[in-house]
């Protein structure tokens, strides 16, 4: 049975959809979003029932875009939150934002309500860029924003960049990293933008010029590259930070820890079970919420263990595969981590097995040798 738990609260409304996005997130229909709250505190307060007496050690209050809502609804609900949960005194609690729909007075009440990380949904400096991508913002609101959070009292703060945006070209994109760069946020997570089914750009994709996988491996060399330059570490195939700065919300779920997920669409792990809430806003209005539950089997677990692991750039440690699954590591996957290593694509150093640096270029296909 666990002793932590992480929590991750889902809002899943934003101003407009953006072209590239295919989380669970929409423009509010009306009068709902009073509706939706009042249904997420009802499952948050059945979780206390039933996990409020673990300890909380992370919070992330991600979207959708949660700085689109009234901030009362936040305040409130960071306030049930430490009223029937059990929240670690240095619980690292953050929260999306968009530069578009955020003002200093927004932000001082987050802060006021414990929030102590923000993550800002920035993508560019450049504004065609932004245009086509169909944000709400551009560059000036991102500035304002970020000048606006240090002033509220913010003092870890994310930068989300996005490269191999159509149009978008490396002397664009060192631009946005430079200038992200000298701004100095605690932590920068840098992807490349995924073409994915169902979104705007996809069903246009004949109308737009996509970069090309060379360009794109340049754009994913040249940002460790610049980070790296201004000082922050890698510790993650797309996470950068200062020192002490990781996300540790996103550690848990990259080290299989245990996660419980509230809202429309959100997913759980607890206890190796996964669960999945439903998509569709009327059910979960009406009450419904997982609608799916999977015992992850020892296989499952263990290739999670090497596919997320891996992902991190210390990887994985030997010792700890074999405290949670009772097994040497070589007797599982002996094969693959010889050839690997063989291949120069993983380093084996004492107890770690990480990915080498021609291995994180090719780390889909070094990852899949993990497949049981
Ligand atoms: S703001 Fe974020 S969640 Fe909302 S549509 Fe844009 S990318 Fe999707």
């Amino acid at each position: 049975m666990m002793n932590d738990l992480s929590l991750y609260v889902h809002i899943p409304f934003c101003a407009r959809k953006c072209r590239y996005c295919d989380f669970t997130s929409f423009p509010a229909p009306p009068g709902r979003i009073g509706e939706y709250m009042q249904a997420l505190r009802s499952e948050l307060a059945d979780a206390g029932d039933e996990y409020g007496e673990l300890r909380l050690n992370t919070i992330y209050i991600g979207g959708g875009t949660p700085t689109y809502i009234d901030t009362s609804y936040i305040a409130r609900l960071c306030e049930l939150i430490f009223e029937i949960m059990d929240v670690s005194p240095d619980a690292e609690i953050s929260i999306e934002c968009n530069p578009g729909s955020t003002d200093r007075n927004k932000l001082e009440v987050y802060r006021g309500a414990g929030i102590n990380r923000l993550s800002i949904g920035a993508q560019s400096v450049n504004d065609n860029e932004l245009t086509l991508l169909g944000r709400i913002h551009d560059s000036t609101d991102l500035f304002r924003t970020y000048e606006d959070a240090r002033d509220a009292g913010f003092d870890n703060i994310n930068i989300d960049l996005m490269s191999a945006i159509p149009g978008q070209t490396l002397s664009t994109y060192e631009h946005s990293l430079r200038t992200i760069c000298e701004l100095g946020p605690e932590h920068i997570s840098a992807y490349s933008l995924q073409l994915e089914e169902g979104t705007y750009l996809y069903e246009h994709r004949d109308e737009f010029e996509f970069t090309d996988e060379d360009t794109d491996r340049e754009m994913y060399h040249m940002t460790a590259d610049v980070l790296g330059e201004y000082g922050y570490r890698r510790y993650e195939i797309s996470n950068y930070s200062g020192p002490g700065y990781e996300c540790r919300h996103n550690i848990v779920y990259w080290t299989g820890g245990d996660y419980l997920g509230i809202g429309l669409g959100a997913a759980s792990l607890i206890d190796n079970v996964r669960y999945k809430n439903t998509e569709e806003l009327l059910r979960y209005l009406s009450g419904e919420r997982a609608i799916e539950s999977i015992l992850l089997s020892a296989d499952d677990r263990k290739e999670e263990f090497m596919f997320l692991g891996l992902r991190m750039i210390c990887g994985i440690s030997c010792e700890e595969f074999k405290l949670r699954f009772g097994k040497d590591i070589d007797e599982v996957y002996g094969e693959v981590i010889r050839d690997m290593t063989g291949m120069g694509m993983l380093i084996r150093e004492g107890d770690h097995i990480r990915l080498s640096d021609p291995g994180l270029d090719v780390c889909n296909y070094v990852l899949s040798g993990f497949m049981l």
